[in-house]
């Protein structure tokens, strides 16, 4: 089985790496247009925003939901960017869908519930849209690949994975823990899936996007999904993972592509 269709959004990247970018959560109209523009000018193809935020507890910032699309398909109007969401339900996709947002990606705690991918599979059936599947919070690769199996099965053959790290109980200085290990194996059974490295998850920490991100790209991988807010320090989530686009510029412009070693 293949995992990407080689004429597919993720089959035709450039040898990496593939920048997707864009705040942790949609806050305000305002908050998704600045940062897509300037992310836009940089050359950034992919925007990222969060718009039904998975919170560990509750009471925290649980998105702007659905009014967050909007803000989404006007980014996408006025700049050309292009956007992607996590959805989590069938609801989400279709509501998703509605709004003509580009790429969609299953989050960290939805790729371990069987059922929640499942109707998700279900919900994109005959609709042809890329999706990004993150590894499920717990260090299980067959539950990974299952989630992807999903999607392929459900006729979705444009697909990329992402690592964002494994929770851990230990104390460690990683927000989640990269298991290097665990996506060489999947590279290795699925050669032409890309594989996408989230270092904004995994680190926790501004100072550790980049040498994530650069660990990933020398083990092969073919882009990074980093969080970018104008004003990380007031960010309604993951405020101390988030840089600001002219820091993630830099950051691109330092990460280095070796030659792969997969
Ligand atoms: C996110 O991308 O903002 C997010 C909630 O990520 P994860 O599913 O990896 O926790
Ligand atoms: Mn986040």
């Amino acid at each position: 089985m293949k995992f990407s269709d080689i004429d597919s959004f993720f089959g035709s990247l450039q040898p990496g790496p593939f920048i997707i970018a864009g705040p942790c959560s949609a806050e305000s109209e305002e908050q998704v247009l600045q940062t897509a523009r300037a992310l836009q000018e940089q050359g950034v193809p992919l925007f990222r925003a969060g718009i039904w935020k998975p919170r560990t507890r509750p009471g925290s910032f649980e998105g702007v939901g659905t009014q967050g699309l909007a803000w989404l398909k006007l980014a996408k109007q006025e700049t050309g960017i292009q956007v992607s969401t996590e959805v989590a339900t069938a609801r989400h996709v279709e509501e998703a869908l509605k709004y003509g947002i580009d790429v969609l990606w299953i989050g960290a705690r939805t790729t371990v519930n069987p059922f929640a991918v499942q109707e998700i599979a279900d919900a994109l059936r005959g609709v042809q849209v890329p999706v990004m599947v993150k590894n499920p919070v717990n260090p299980d690769l067959a539950l990974w690949i299952g989630a992807l199996e999903r999607m392929y099965q459900a006729g979705i053959t444009d697909l990329a994975a992402i690592h964002r790290g494994f929770s851990s109980y230990q104390k460690t200085k990683y927000r989640n823990v990269p298991v290097w290990q665990i996506s060489i194996e999947l590279k290795a059974r699925y050669q032409e899936l890309p594989i996408i490295i989230d270092p904004s998850h995994i680190g926790g920490s501004r100072e550790l996007i980049f040498p994530v991100a650069q660990k990933a790209l020398d083990l092969g991988y073919n882009g990074v999904m980093i969080e970018t807010h104008p004003n990380p320090d007031k960010a309604l989530s993951d405020a101390a993972q988030q840089i600001t686009p002219a820091r993630l510029a830099e950051v691109v412009q330092q990460l280095q592509v070796r030659k792969s070693t997969y």
